[in-house]
């Protein structure tokens, strides 16, 4: 369960870069062919954050769609798992997008003056 591992450094990182501000949400990409279960990081971010600055946060995972190119008939495809097929019959192909996950922003509470 690497999602354990990765939700750990999201929120580690989160809370280095905020300097321990109340983190009220978190917007995570998640490409779909990333590998990573964003059910599973869902769950881990409310026992990771459990504590920490980034306690009660909403998560916003968005998982933008895979898209691959055939190295064999040069065809540009879709790809939304981690089988990547081309039409042809070959696994040959490049992942051009959708691998990605990164945290694209992150909201914080406002102070109150
Ligand atoms: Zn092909």
């Amino acid at each position: 369960m690497h999602e354990l591992a990765i939700t750990q450094s999201i929120v580690e990182m989160i809370v280095e870069r905020t300097d321990g501000a109340s983190v009220t949400a978190v917007h995570l990409r998640i490409g779909k062919v990333s590998g990573v279960v964003p059910d599973a990081l869902r769950f881990c971010f409310d026992l990771v954050a459990d504590g920490t600055p980034v306690q009660g946060a909403r998560l916003e995972i968005d998982e933008p769609p895979g898209r691959a190119c055939c190295r064999a008939c040069g065809a540009t495809f879709s790809v939304d798992d981690l089988v990547v097929l081309c039409a042809c019959g070959s696994a040959d192909v490049e992942v051009l997008g959708g691998d990605e996950l990164l945290v694209s922003a992150v909201e914080l509470a406002e102070e109150v003056a």
